[in-house]
């Protein structure tokens, strides 16, 4: 009787594919993907349908008692070839799980689809013993309960209907390549089922299917090409993730370097200031050594500048990378613009001996809309570089518009000089990052290579352009078009080129003798030269070295004007103020607070402004801002004409 076992023909396809499923399973060794969560699980439902065929092959061929095989054996047979299918669609299931983000929902479905398993695990261990689902009658006769129907599909239904389900919500969040190779899949094995039940099991399709469906998988998702592409990904992911974190960090350190390195560079140069005023002309100090301090102190002074702006143009390039840099467009007056950048550049040019000139399209516009700032900024950089490389000759800017529609214009400024001019194989450069060019020549002039690069991210930023030529010891044309909207199209009135005038005399000297000032800081040299810079003006000045300090004060004398530093231990000067705002005793809720910090990232002031503070200096104390600050908040009849 045993020499009648053979393999029925319905069995070739699921022989076919144990083999070839088999050198999948095992080629799917070389690469552990190790990176993907999806390939342990991808192994698991290889080796699920490996046993499944296994388990299918021996039963149709085996699970026969008319050829002597014990009713016992073929129980046994039957029970696992319908276990081990059911464990195969649940294990596809977990695979497509591992491409999805396990939404709430989802995770729900699973729960249920493991329940649903073991109950169904345990049922069919019970019909061993009872025989509810399917057994051999006792003469050999293979039967199927009425539940057979519900228990052996139930399992299977369940999962192919979560497979298609997790297809349909999560096929957006899910890459092309993902979606295509796991609908496919699913496609395949679910034909091969419906082919399987709709002959009746004369065709044994639906573990082939599967199988095809495997590989489908395998060579679009699960090769070592594939898995190392992922983790490559997933690499660069981490790496910006962490480049973006240190963006962050840069930002940050150069924030609060900012503000370490101007701390002391006020006491420096302040102090600085004192020795020059102590040892001035009109003093009537008449040594040599005075003569001598003088200039040690002077060298002090041109270096502590530099220094600062130095501090400056870092920390802008560094705000314009980490896109913080914002283009703030707002009303202004293009004549007073001009007015004051030429005030600025005609004393320098004229210190070098050099003629320095403006011109000025009459016809334009004068109230535009954009950002003024960075416009002065672009300007005074461009210009401060003409005087810097021109040694003799003349500084030019002239301002004119290149196109001009109803509501905008293109205004356009052109700088020259008859300076050192660039050579044409360095003009691509100079625009770069730290970017110093022909050093040999100019080595004797102070610069970190920095200006030209904020100027062309600047002009980028306001949709602008900026272009040069150059003649290699002859000079050089920078030249800058702005868009601009238009506020007003009425050009400048005389009034205002009147205002614009570069001549304006110098602000007259002024004291207060009647007047008391309060200054904040709880740095002592801080607080040494702000009240060194006050002393001038006469009056009385009282000191605080912290927030609580000042609240004290302020709830005893009244001030004319009170200056307050931000970064103090405690309470910081905007907590102060704010708490002042609210302090019952606080006889000096007018009394206009100014900032005064050294936390001049660009941007600042108008932050202090908008928290309530009447005005912002930045320290380095500069004694002239701080006079037209003190001039600005000061009603005119505290101030005296000084002789
Ligand atoms: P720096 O701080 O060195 O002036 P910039 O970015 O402003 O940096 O300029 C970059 C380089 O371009 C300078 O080092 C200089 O060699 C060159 N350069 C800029 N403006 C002029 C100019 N008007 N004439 C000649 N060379 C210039």
């Amino acid at each position: 009787m045993m020499g009648m076992y053979s393999f029925p023909p319905k069995t070739y396809f699921e022989i076919a594919s144990f083999f070839y499923l088999l050198i999948l399973y095992l080629i799917s060794f070389q690469d552990p993907g190790r990176y993907v969560r999806s390939s342990k699980l991808f192994r698991m439902l290889e080796l699920n349908m490996l046993l499944a065929l296994v388990a299918s092959i021996l039963t149709y061929t085996f699970a026969i008692p008319e050829y002597g095989t014990p009713l016992a054996v073929c129980m046994l047979l039957r029970t696992l070839d319908s276990v081990l299918s059911v464990t195969s669609s649940r294990s596809f299931t977990l695979y497509l799980h591992s491409y999805v983000d396990t939404s709430r929902r989802l995770e729900r479905l699973t729960v249920v689809g493991n329940v649903l398993f073991y109950v169904y695990l345990a049922l069919m261990l019970l019909n061993i013993p009872l025989k509810f689902v399917l057994w051999y009658a006792p003469d050999g006769t293979y039967m199927h309960g009425t539940l057979f129907v519900p228990i052996v599909f139930t399992p299977p239904i369940y999962f192919m209907a979560i497979n298609v389900l997790i297809l349909v919500l999560q096929l957006k969040s899910m890459g092309i390549r993902e979606k295509v190779s796991l609908s496919v899949a699913s496609f395949i094995t679910l034909l091969g089922l419906i082919v399987q039940a709709a002959t009746d099991g004369k065709l044994l399709l639906s573990l082939p299917f599967g199988s095809v469906g495997i590989f489908v998988l395998y060579f679009s998702l699960e090769t070592a090409d594939y898995h190392r592409l992922l983790e490559k990904n997933e690499m660069l992911r981490i790496a910006e993730q962490d480049a973006v974190k240190a963006n962050r960090a840069k930002s940050d350190f150069l924030a609060s370097m900012s503000h370490e390195i101007r701390t002391p560079l006020n006491a420096v140069l302040g102090m600085d200031e004192m020795i020059l005023r102590e040892t001035s002309a009109d003093r009537n100090i008449d040594s040599v050594s005075a003569g001598r301090i003088r200039s040690y102190a002077e060298n002090i002074r041109d270096a502590g500048h530099i220094l600062l702006s130095v501090i400056n143009d870092i920390l802008d390039l560094s705000k314009i990378e980490s896109g913080k840099m914002e283009i703030k467009p707002a009303p202004y007056r293009l004549r007073a613009l001009l007015g004051d950048v030429s005030t600025m550049i005609r004393v320098r040019a004229e210190q070098k001996g050099l003629v320095y000139t403006q011109t000025l399209d009459p016809d334009l516009p004068d109230a535009l809309i954009g950002d003024e700032l960075r416009i002065r900024q672009i300007l005074i950089n461009l210009l401060n570089n003409a005087v810097k490389y021109t040694d003799q000759g003349e500084v030019r800017l002239e301002v004119s518009r290149k196109g001009q529609s109803a509501q905008t214009l293109t205004l356009s400024f052109t700088v020259r000089d008859t300076g050192i001019g660039i050579k044409k194989e360095n003009l691509p450069l100079i625009f770069g990052d730290f970017q110093r060019i022909d050093e040999e020549h100019n080595h004797r002039i102070e610069g970190t290579g920095l200006g030209l690069s904020i100027v062309k991210r600047l002009v980028g930023l306001m949709n602008g352009d900026i272009s040069v030529s150059s003649e290699y010891e002859k000079g050089s044309v920078f030249t800058v078009y702005l868009p601009q909207e238009i506020c007003d199209t009425v050009p400048g009135t005389d009034a205002s080129a009147e205002e614009a005038a570069p001549d304006l005399p110098e602000e007259r000297a002024f004291h207060t003798p009647d007047c008391t000032y309060l200054l904040v800081d709880d740095n002592r040299m801080n607080l040494l030269v702000a009240k060194h810079f006050l002393d001038e003006l006469g009056g009385r000045i009282d000191t605080a070295a912290s927030g609580n300090e000042a609240l004290e004060k302020m709830r005893t004398a009244t001030y004319d004007l009170i200056f307050m530093d931000h970064m103090m231990p405690d309470l910081d000067g905007i907590q102060t103020f704010e708490l002042s705002l609210t302090d019952p005793g606080n006889i000096n809720r007018d009394t206009p607070m100014i900032m005064m910090t050294a936390n001049a990232l660009s941007g600042m002031r108008e932050e202090y402004l908008s928290k309530g503070f009447a005005d912002y200096l930045s320290k380095p104390l500069d004694s002239k801002e701080l006079l037209r600050v003190i001039r600005r908040h000061l009603p005119s009849e505290k101030m005296e004409p000084a002789n």
